[in-house]
């Protein structure tokens, strides 16, 4: 089915050149063609190749006549592993090929203008080129509200003295954190509030984000109310017009539906996805399997994989895990090592490269997620109402494990803990002992997340309110 599309210029979506973020952005850009809007969405080479070859993107968007891809380099060599321990240099090389083409697009003499750009925060010199040209520049933050609020609080605690910290003590409470006193712990701050931030270069950019941020024309965070409200509401008392329009998968599937569009698979895998996952879980019985994976981005070492390993064999609960192929840290033989884990794992477990993570979640074999606390991964599984075990490393996964265990109650926080006993002891808490006390609460959670995309809810509103910001902007 064509969708009809408004002749006003494109909106112009700029992602960070990750998994999460690419399957974040592009079902925003889905939800603005849904609405009539045309959209430009500027990937890297890099990505654009793997996207195409590997999901169903292409057919998908061949319905909506407004929507195009646009490619630029992120000036790395095809052959640089890209992986998440060299982030700054990603995004400072990056910044090299984006800033020149950015103010070339936003140009007022260019063919084709653009509406408004929708980008990363962490992209804050977006901002500065959108306000130079008179481009208004929405910022699209994929890190859950309760991180963000921690980033718009980070002068704050520095003023306060609170960071740096003063002693070794990670587990004395964070204190000046209006909506979350008494609630995190410094081990539960984003990992870089325990590095030395100041000459740290993901931290520097997120506080160029946050500086940027009141030259904002609006703010999109990929939440509900009733799940974040408080962070939400503080964020708000600092930058009013923050649209939280989440969880993204729902509202398109709710819009989808309203439209009588026929749901495509929605994969926006960078990897190829193994459906014999399905099959194999098709096998088992309900509730049965604990859904292991640590996302798109985390290196994990030999030893901590081992770990795991055993913990989970020794729980003899079933497991379905995704070791990625570029998972493993240091230097150790992938495909020997893997061999001997899929050997070992018989009967018990069944191991795959990358996963349709979202069916996998929906499978009702599936009765808990072991994770590294993503957002769109705890968002997910909160849809599915299934319970978690966290393993958070960076960013906003530190913070939203807290959560998970200690606000939502919807599962346990392992934090920094790499232990078999441990994983034994909490698999087998959240698969059995404790189970029917975490799927309760979860399956509240994921009722009022399907209530928050229908009309009448406030997911719904907050995403007409965007739509109809961006439509004004075309006036
Ligand atoms: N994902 C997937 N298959 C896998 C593992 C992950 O499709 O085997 C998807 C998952 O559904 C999620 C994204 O990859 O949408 C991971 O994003 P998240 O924010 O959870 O973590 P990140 O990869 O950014 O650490």
């Amino acid at each position: 089915m064509d969708h009809q599309t408004s002749i006003t210029p494109p909106v112009l979506i700029f992602p960070l050149p990750l998994q999460s973020t690419i399957n974040s952005n592009l079902q925003l850009a889905e939800l603005l063609c849904l609405a009539g809007l045309r959209v430009t969405f500027l990937n890297t080479n890099h990505n654009q190749q793997r996207l195409v070859g590997n999901s169903n993107v292409e057919s998908r968007f061949k319905q909506y006549p407004g929507f195009r891809f646009l490619t630029l380099s992120d000036g790395l060599p095809d052959d640089h592993p890209r992986s998440v321990e060299q982030f700054g240099d990603i995004l400072s090389s990056l910044q090299t090929m984006a800033e020149p083409l950015l103010k070339q697009m936003l140009s007022a003499l260019v063919k084709e203008p653009v509406t408004c750009v929708i980008l990363d925060g962490l992209f804050y010199y977006g901002v500065d080129i959108g306000n130079e040209m008179g481009v208004p520049v929405i910022t699209f933050d994929t890190i859950s509200p309760s991180c963000f609020w921690i980033y718009l609080s980070l002068p704050k605690l520095i003023e306060a003295g609170v960071l740096p910290f003063k002693g070794n003590d990670l587990d004395a409470l964070v204190t000046h954190l209006p909506a979350m006193e008494g609630l995190l712990r410094r081990r539960d701050l984003p990992h870089f509030c325990l590095l030395d931030y100041k000459t740290d270069q993901n931290s520097q950019a997120v506080f160029k984000e946050i500086e940027r941020l009141p030259k904002a024309h609006g703010l999109i965070l990929n939440s509900f109310e009733d799940l974040d409200g408080p962070f939400l509401s503080s964020v708000r008392s600092y930058f009013p017009k923050t649209y939280a329009i989440g969880p993204l998968p729902l509202n398109l599937k709710s819009r989808l539906a309203a439209k009588a569009t026929p749901l495509l698979s929605s994969s926006n895998s960078l990897w190829e996805e193994d459906h014999t996952s399905i099959k194999w879980l098709n096998a088992q019985s309900n509730g049965s399997v604990i859904y292991v994976s640590f996302g798109s981005l985390l290196v994990v070492s030999r030893d901590e994989m081992m770990e795991f390993w055993h913990g989970l064999m020794n729980s003899k609960v079933k497991f379905l895990w995704v070791m990625r192929p570029n998972m493993l840290k240091g230097d150790v033989s992938r495909d020997q090592f893997m061999k001997e884990l899929v050997e070992g794992s018989k009967g018990i477990g069944y191991i795959v490269s990358w996963a349709p993570q979202k069916m996998v979640l929906a499978h009702p074999s599936v009765g808990g997620f072991l994770t590294h606390s993503g957002w769109n991964s705890t968002l997910e599984s909160i849809i599915e109402g299934k319970p978690m075990i966290c393993w958070p490393q960076y960013v906003d996964q530190r913070v939203t494990s807290r959560l998970v265990n200690e606000f939502w109650k919807i599962g346990l926080d392992m934090k920094d803990i790499c232990d078999r006993f441990v994983v034994e002891k909490m698999v087998k808490d959240l698969m059995e002992t404790k189970k029917d006390e975490y799927k309760k609460s979860v399956e509240k959670l994921s009722k009022l997340a399907k209530l928050s995309v229908q009309e009448g809810g406030l997911s719904y509103s907050n995403l007409d309110c965007l739509i109809n910001d961006i439509k004004g902007l075309t006036r």
